[in-house]
């Protein structure tokens, strides 16, 4: 029996949703397959990118909605180079990609922000404000000096263990609100009326699918430009690094807790930030020069996690510096724009923007394995997942 066959209905208001979130101009496509055969990434496939791309020209949005390949794409370009009627594939699924991520969140934020620059700077320029209300706040009235005593000299020390709870909760935050999507990305991609038949072991067996995908970016490395596979990996190592010295050692960077210079604790750190560096420059570099095809059309909002992580790891290690080297004020300063930076990237770019990808994109593959699995196992002719 066919399980999983969902009544299909042309949304005429599709197109016009997606192009809210970006380019998406694919009209000139007159279905050569040039885009297929010169993307790496996928073997045997005789539709990939094109299909997703169909399923918004002809307004199928829930087949566009169960849609995992957006996710498989890794935006090397090959498609559009190749594409003899300048459609550029790689652009729609950047835009597909972008949209699939407005409508995995339920409150409609992710949504503002992705369509409306005001709502994107204004969300970040209101989670900056914030915070230095938060470092005034806590000074005049939790440590209790005067205004003119905000010059003081107070060091690091005394934040302590504000400093713990506010690191701790900014980094859960955008944690937990991802993980709350998965649900829903799960209900639109693999669920549907009526559910299909993909028993409970095949998720558990093809678990392993995320944590590889997460920590190899192994599609990624089929993209015939291995540099970028390169400084993508050693960015997010980087970044997974300092993260996790951040929440289970953050008693390291206290004063009670300086080390000589040769401790293996600070070298952790040290190239953890070496790594963020590579990995930031690599992308800002490639942006701005813009002659790869991968960096053309590059949106403003794409500057913006790339420039917020940089000066997150700029004044984090500056702080750093001023505070062994005794001089607390500037250490106390560097500190507070160290949090004041950090803080919009945590609790909006991540959740919200262009960053959450690091969530969706091993999801979406551990799906995939779980629907390709879960196909092979499957009774001659029973079907998984939605039919168009
Ligand atoms: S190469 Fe261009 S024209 Fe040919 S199928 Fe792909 S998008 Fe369409
Ligand atoms: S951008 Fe690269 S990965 Fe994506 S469809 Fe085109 S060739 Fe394939």
């Amino acid at each position: 029996m066919a399980v999983g066959i969902l009544p299909v209905q042309s949304d005429p208001t599709l197109l016009a949703d997606i192009r809210r979130y970006g380019k998406f101009d694919p009209t000139g496509c007159y279905q050569c397959g040039s885009c297929t055969i010169s993307c790496d990434l996928v073997e045997g496939s005789v539709s990939f990118p094109r299909k997703s791309i169909r399923y918004a020209l002809l307004g199928l949005r829930a087949p566009l909605l169960g849609d995992l390949e957006p996710w498989i794409c890794h935006d090397c370009g090959d498609c559009s180079i190749v594409c003899p009627r300048q459609a550029e594939p790689r652009i729609s699924m950047a835009t597909l990609r972008r949209f699939l991520s407005g409508q995995y969140e339920r409150t409609g934020m992710a949504s503002k922000l992705l369509t409306s620059r005001a709502w994107y700077f204004g969300s970040l320029a209101f989670a900056a404000v914030l915070v230095v209300l938060l470092i005034l706040c806590y000074h005049l009235w939790y440590v209790g000096l005067p205004f003119s005593g905000l010059a003081t000299p107070l060091g690091m020390e005394h934040m302590f263990p504000t400093m713990t709870y506010f690191t701790l909760t900014v980094m859960l935050f955008p944690v937990l609100l991802l993980l709350s999507r998965v649900h829903r990305v799960w209900l639109l991609t693999m669920g549907g009326e009526p559910r299909p038949s993909i028993p409970f072991s095949v998720y558990v067996i093809e678990a392993w699918t995320y944590v590889y995908q997460s920590v190899t970016h192994s599609l990624m490395r089929k993209c015939p430009e291995r540099g970028r596979w390169l400084g993508h990996w050693i960015l997010a190592l980087g970044t997974v690094m300092m993260l996790t010295i951040k929440v289970f050692a953050l008693r390291w960077f206290q004063t009670d807790n300086i080390y000589p210079v040769y401790n293996p604790q600070r070298w952790l750190g040290y190239l953890a930030a070496a790594f963020i560096f590579y990995g930031i420059g690599d992308i800002l570099i490639g942006r701005v020069r813009a002659k790869k095809e991968i960096y053309k059309e590059t949106r403003l909002e794409d500057m913006v996690f790339p420039i917020l992580l940089l000066l997150t790891a700029f004044s984090g290690l500056a702080a750093h510096i001023f505070r062994y080297t005794g001089l607390a004020f500037a250490a106390h300063c560097t500190y507070a724009l160290h949090v004041i930076v950090a803080t919009p990237m945590l609790v909006v770019e991540m959740p919200f923007g262009k960053a959450a990808h690091m969530m969706y994109r091993p999801l979406a593959l551990y799906f995939q394995a779980v629907k390709e699995r879960a196909a092979q196992l499957a009774p001659a002719g029973e079907v998984i997942g939605h039919v168009v």
